[in-house]
């Protein structure tokens, strides 16, 4: 299996993809003196490097025009197609979920935490949280041998023009949170209806604390709560500026895990990794039943939630790449412009039958093999090229620029008798590709 190239490396084979024009260069490139011979010896070798070139084209459907009617789309609705590969992580590039973050107060400013306390406290809790996204362990219930894949996604601060995505809002009737009693307000949408902001592509996030009615209360649980509410959450914190973030993370990363779209782990949750269970240990101990029954899984309620199932994460990434599902607008749009560091090569066989978003060029190298059958989307200037002995297969695909930018469209390479090839195995839809000057 072929790791991810560096940077370097990449860069090396755009230069050298063919290897056409080897040694017989290297005196052109001494310090000799010019001499006729020299000069002339070293205009031959270009020339001929010259015809060996590798030729590039651009592949155009063989049949017409297209027409959204003939083809029929695929739904690349199932979670299997969206399963990071360990060997090719850069395949599913990482997602970026915006956040901001309101600190609900009382008008005397004294029962949260104040914006001195809040800003630290809270960017420390965000890269807490990031770093248990990107450790992921095998989930205690699942089958033996299930896969550990990384999450690939991660949150990020969305500021607004002129603030810095931290609120602080003084009000008495809302910035409480009370989750029993005939006081109950955590699934009021009143906070989030009046100070949410940006709401339809920032996952708002709403830092509340107890009444302290409800602290006194001795059947009340005064401890970290949260609820998620379409793309926005709200959190009950213990007001502590001293304290640790860690007891909030799992119980953030879940809610956040429901806004993705994950139901609880310990019900049918569509997932053949997460088995049903009682959702009854806290913590795992040495006696039964906790010896038995206990989870690590985020989805499950537990001292730990660290582990997501390959189903799981595959169902989130699921969700991201649909264009219809609110939750994708939460994310940066990483997708738009190429970025060189992003550039893809599949160098052996590769399957997309789940959608990508891809930052960067798509290489198909010699040898390399690449079958698309979902949503594939290439950012401005970029071009999926397919060089001499590199394959490409076309079933039913959907290649466009999902910003409605243009993109140069597929670059099919040949080099004397090599070409690259490009199957139709089902007629694919190209977008935002510019037309083609006429030919000769
Ligand atoms: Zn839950």
């Amino acid at each position: 299996m072929q790791k991810a190239m560096n940077k370097r490396q990449r860069a090396k084979s755009e230069r050298q993809p063919d290897r056409l024009c080897p040694l017989p260069f290297a005196p052109c490139l001494l310090p000799l003196a010019p001499c006729p011979l020299h000069i002339a010896l070293c205009s031959l070798l270009l020339a001929l490097c010259g015809c060996f070139a590798p030729r590039t084209e651009r592949f155009s459907l063989p049949s017409g025009p297209q027409e959204r009617q003939v083809r029929v789309p695929r739904s690349c609705g199932d979670w299997r197609g969206y399963l990071p590969d360990p060997a090719h992580p850069e395949y599913l590039p990482v997602r970026y979920l915006r956040v901001n973050f309101h600190i609900m107060n009382n008008r005397a400013g004294n029962r949260n935490f104040t914006p001195a306390e809040a800003r630290p406290y809270f960017r420390r809790f965000l890269e807490t949280a990031n770093a248990q996204l990107d450790t992921n362990l095998r989930n205690w219930r699942s089958p033996e041998n299930t896969a550990v894949l990384p999450r690939r996604y991660r949150y990020v601060i969305a500021p607004q023009p002129g603030d810095d995505g931290f609120y602080f809002h003084y009000d008495d009737s809302l910035y409480y949170f009370v989750s029993q009693g005939k006081n109950q307000n955590n699934y009021s949408r009143k906070v989030i209806d009046k100070y949410a902001v940006g709401k339809d592509s920032i996952l708002n996030i709403f830092v509340m604390v107890h009444h302290e009615d409800s602290i006194r209360s001795k059947t009340y649980r005064a401890n970290g709560q949260g609820i998620a509410l379409g793309t926005a959450l709200k959190i009950a914190v213990i007001y502590d500026p001293q304290g640790s973030t860690d007891s909030y993370i799992g119980l953030f990363n879940h809610e956040v895990g429901h806004i993705l779209g994950l139901s609880h782990a310990w019900v049918e949750d569509g997932c053949p990794d997460t088995d049903n269970h009682p959702n009854k240990c806290w913590m795992w101990s040495e006696q039964p039943p906790c010896r038995d029954l206990a989870t690590n899984n985020m989805m499950d309620y537990n001292a730990y939630q660290i582990a997501l199932t390959p189903c799981q994460i595959g169902r989130i990434h699921t969700a991201l790449a649909n264009e219809k599902n609110p939750v994708r607008r939460l994310l940066r749009p990483t997708w738009c412009r190429r970025n060189p560091d992003q550039d893809v090569v599949v160098r052996d066989s590769a399957v997309w039958d789940g959608a990508r978003d891809l930052e960067g060029n798509l290489t198909v190298a010699p040898g390399g093999a690449l079958r698309l059958s979902c949503r594939l989307s290439m950012p401005a200037g970029s071009s999926l090229t397919v060089q001499p002995g590199g394959r490409l297969w076309l079933d039913g695909a959907h290649l466009h620029n999902a910003c409605g930018l243009t993109w140069k469209g597929i670059l099919v390479q040949t080099a004397g008798e090599r070409r690259g090839e490009v199957h139709v195995l089902k007629q694919p839809l190209l977008e935002n590709i510019p037309a083609e000057k006429s030919r000769r």
